[in-house]
């Protein structure tokens, strides 16, 4: 997933950061609001990790927004109609702040501190729910890819990929039929300021290929890559 953490605590939002990069997602990290608000305008991602305790900051250029910290970034977002999930951390624990979060537009939350166990499970539960899957497991053809377990089987039997092929993998297994540009698929890869390999997609997916059989992944020249029939063009 190609996620958006806003943060001001550096400790903490640097080992989240590290964390979530192990799991093979792309991480970008925002430590104020006026960032957050910038961030969100101009870029999309799958989710938003959102601090409430947050200073407004404040870049030039950036979207003006009505302070309020991470309610005031979420109610921002969604008076745009962005639907993007959001799921709240908070160091308070009252049940007015959780309620506010929620009726904010959030989609779910986390108390500080929690276990990142924790946070994983609810990233993909929320994840899910947006998506319209009831199902944690993506299966097309004999290849089953299961999130959770991180765990990819072929017809049954279980292969090895490293974080990166399964981030590939996963992004074309989430919409069977649609042609994934190389730039949507690296945008899944990478978060700001990481060095982009200039080939590493089409090396990942010739990984991926040699693993699950050429036919699986079909590639249109000059279009991206699909996983089942592509059902048209691509977005
Ligand atoms: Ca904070």
């Amino acid at each position: 997933m190609r996620l958006l953490l806003v943060e001001d605590d550096r400790l903490i939002g640097d080992v989240l950061r590290s964390a979530l990069r192990l799991e093979g997602h792309a991480v970008d990290w925002v430590r104020d609001a006026a960032a957050a608000r910038s961030a969100l305008a101009g870029e999309r991602f799958d989710l938003v990790l959102l601090d409430l305790g947050l200073p407004e900051g404040g870049t030039p250029g950036s979207p003006a927004g009505g302070g309020g910290g991470g309610l005031g970034v979420l109610s921002w977002l969604r008076g745009r109609r962005d639907a993007t999930p959001v799921i709240v951390l908070t160091a308070r624990d009252g049940p007015g702040d959780r309620v506010a979060g929620l009726d904010g537009g959030a989609d779910d939350y986390l108390v500080k501190p929690f276990d990142l166990d924790e946070l994983s499970a609810r990233m993909r539960a929320v994840q899910r729910r947006h998506s319209g899957r009831a199902q944690t497991a993506l299966q097309h053809g004999g290849v089953r890819l299961d999130p959770a377990t991180r765990q990819v089987t072929l017809d049954g039997a279980p292969l090895l990929l490293s974080a990166r092929e399964f981030a590939v993998l996963q992004a074309l297994m989430e919409r069977p039929g649609a042609m994934l540009s190389r730039a949507q698929i690296e945008d899944r890869l990478y978060g700001w300021g990481d060095a982009v390999e200039s080939n590493a997609v089409p090396v990942y997916i010739h990984q991926l290929r040699r693993k699950l059989g050429s036919g699986f992944i079909r590639n249109v020249r000059g279009l991206g890559y699909c996983v089942g029939d592509a059902a048209g063009s691509p977005e």
